[in-house]
């Protein structure tokens, strides 16, 4: 059987990751979680002081990114790969609502938008691979065999996040979780460079009512039947 591409878009917090982190596990494919990159790098402009609440010296990040190197490794007690910044594991301090309020900022720069497609290019180069983000079928992988654009009411993605963030402990509330994934949403949209639109060839799924396993299941059959395809065709 062949391997394909399979890109996943859609707004924040529509549970994209989740869902792709288990079709990747069921097809035996590598997962990417291209949003944790740009995590990862705003995690860095914050570790430097060049963005807070009052500034952001895009200059300054620019001028390190060649300092900046991302790589994910496999961590078998979770059961995906995990990201990590200069050789430190980052995936818990790149996923706070602080990190979540810049991220869209630091999204916007075209230098930093060059380097992580450059990574991702090169982490899909072998395809069987399965990546979550805003421009996968658009910029990353307009060639993917399958697209999906994922959608939810933003009540629905706000209270999934608020519900992961106090499992994680953070001290936050529904009404600043739901104002992060509407800023986000319009920040990511409206953007010049790779805006988040849905790749005219995407599927497109609205999971507001549906559970998990009735998303997986869907993929999964969405992911064979390109499967079979791009064997036949080849
Ligand atoms: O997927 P996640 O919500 O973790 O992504 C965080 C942010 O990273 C998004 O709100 C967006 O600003 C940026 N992003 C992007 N392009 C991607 C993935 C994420 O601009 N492919």
């Amino acid at each position: 059987m062949n391997k394909i591409t399979i890109a996943i878009d859609g707004f924040s917090s529509t549970g994209k990751s989740t869902v792709a982190k288990q079709l990747a596990k069921h097809l035996g494919y590598v997962y990417v979680d291209s949003g944790a990159m740009y995590r990862a790098v705003t995690w860095f402009a914050m570790q430097k002081g060049y963005i807070n609440e009052d500034q952001f010296d895009k200059m300054a990040l620019i001028n390190q990114l060649d300092r900046l190197e991302i790589s994910f490794k496999f961590n078998p007690e979770v059961g995906f790969s995990e990201v990590y910044l200069n050789g430190v594991n980052v995936e818990k301090e790149i996923r706070t609502l602080e990190v979540s309020s810049f991220v869209s900022q630091v999204a916007k720069v075209s230098e930093v938008r060059r380097l992580l497609v450059k990574q991702q290019h090169e982490l899909g180069k072998n395809k069987g691979i399965v990546m979550d983000g805003r421009d996968i079928g658009t910029v990353v992988f307009p060639d993917a065999e399958l697209k999906i654009f994922m959608t939810a009411s933003a009540e629905t993605r706000a209270n999934r996040r608020y519900q992961e963030l106090i499992e994680k402990g953070e001290d936050v509330t529904l009404e600043d979780v739901l104002k992060n994934v509407e800023e986000r949403d319009y920040v990511d949209s409206h953007r010049k460079d790779s805006p988040l639109v849905k790749a005219k060839d995407a599927i497109e799924i609205d999971n507001s009512d549906l559970t998990i396993e009735g998303q997986l299941e869907t993929l999964i059959a969405l992911s064979v039947e390109k499967i079979e395809k791009s064997t036949t065709d080849n």
